[in-house]
């Protein structure tokens, strides 16, 4: 996912916002930015901030930043949604779709670049 859908995306289970990121693999693409920036209105994930508070700068970054595996965190609710191939899987904890299982075999290799607190709690 694009560093940009941080400007977009709420906690599916209790609808916090902003969503706080850990990145592990990434990919950067020189895409070209069609209208003029800024281009995030109220989080930019890339100035790690309220555009209110960070100002509005230029910020194409976001979209040219590809996150490839990652994890999203609520620090409202504690739920967290894993970032495997690029997609964001933000289904709630507890959905039937959900498999934690499969979700740690793709994240069990970043555990060293987890905050102890996320890891303990994604990966045990
Ligand atoms: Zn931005
Ligand atoms: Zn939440």
């Amino acid at each position: 996912m694009r560093l940009r859908l941080l400007d977009l995306l709420a906690c599916p289970s209790c609808r916090h916002f902003p969503l706080q990121l850990h990145i592990f693999e990434e990919a950067r693409e020189d895409v070209k930015v069609p209208g003029n920036p800024p281009l995030c209105e109220l989080y930019c994930a890339y100035k790690g901030g309220e555009v209110s508070k960070v100002g509005e700068t230029p910020c194409d970054e976001c979209v040219k930043r590809d996150i490839i595996t990652g994890l999203l965190a609520c620090t409202s609710c504690g739920a967290w949604y894993p970032i495997i191939d690029s997609i964001p899987r933000m289904l709630p904890p507890g959905h039937p779709l959900r498999s934690d299982k499969q979700y740690r075999k793709a994240l069990e290799k970043h555990a060293d670049k987890m905050p102890e607190e996320l890891r303990s709690k994604v990966l045990d």
